[in-house]
């Protein structure tokens, strides 16, 4: 690590990543868990921030993740394409007791394929994984899907936070690795 580097207070990172996914499967409410660490029971499809920026430390480094909120724009089929104009990582949400929000995925990831470039650091995210008694899709369908696309994977909790954190880490690390082994 050099000199002048310190001096300058080290490099900066910014990543864009946008959440997509049918309405109320919870995105904006996964976005609220890990920005600030809330939950909402009575969210509103059209509020919503545009996005939100949290730091997360990777090997020692302040990496600052912007994350996207359609803000109620999916319920439309009307998501832009500023939305996606920049973005390096993607959280593909769907709901696991909710059937037709895992079918649209594909949609999704195709919607994503034609805004931005194959390297984007895709994760498939499982949300209300709390709500196990009505689960309408298995941890395996799930996870088999995401393997066969190429995709990280997890099941998350906006409501009791679990691997809320997690799943945008693994994200935000991995944009971080593509660019550092860019740059190096
Ligand atoms: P969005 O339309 O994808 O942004 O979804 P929202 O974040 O607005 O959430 C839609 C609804 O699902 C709201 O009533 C939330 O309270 C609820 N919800 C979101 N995440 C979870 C979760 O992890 N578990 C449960 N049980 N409900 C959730
Ligand atoms: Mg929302």
């Amino acid at each position: 690590m050099g000199h002048q580097e310190e001096e300058e207070g080290g490099e900066e990172y910014l990543f864009k990543i946008v959440l997509i996914g049918d309405s109320a499967v919870g995105k904006s409410n996964l976005l609220s868990r890990f920005a600030r660490n809330e939950f909402d029971s009575q969210s509103k499809a059209t509020i919503g921030v545009e996005f939100q920026t949290q730091a997360v430390e990777i090997d020692g480094k302040e990496v600052k993740a912007q994350i996207w909120d359609t803000a109620g724009q999916e319920r439309f089929r009307a998501v832009t394409s500023a939305y996606y104009r920049g973005a390096v990582g993607a959280l593909i949400v769907y709901d696991i007791t909710r059937r037709t929000s895992f079918d649209s995925v594909k949609r999704w990831l195709e919607e994503l394929s034609m805004h931005c470039d194959t390297a984007v650091a895709r994760m498939l995210v499982g949300n209300k994984c709390d709500l196990e008694n009505i689960r309408d899709i298995s941890v395996e369908e799930g996870k088999n899907f995401a393997e066969e696309e190429g995709l990280f994977f997890m099941e998350t909790s906006a409501l009791d936070s679990t691997n809320v954190q997690t799943a945008f880490e693994i994200v935000i690390r991995e944009i971080y690795n593509n660019v550092s082994r860019k740059v190096l």
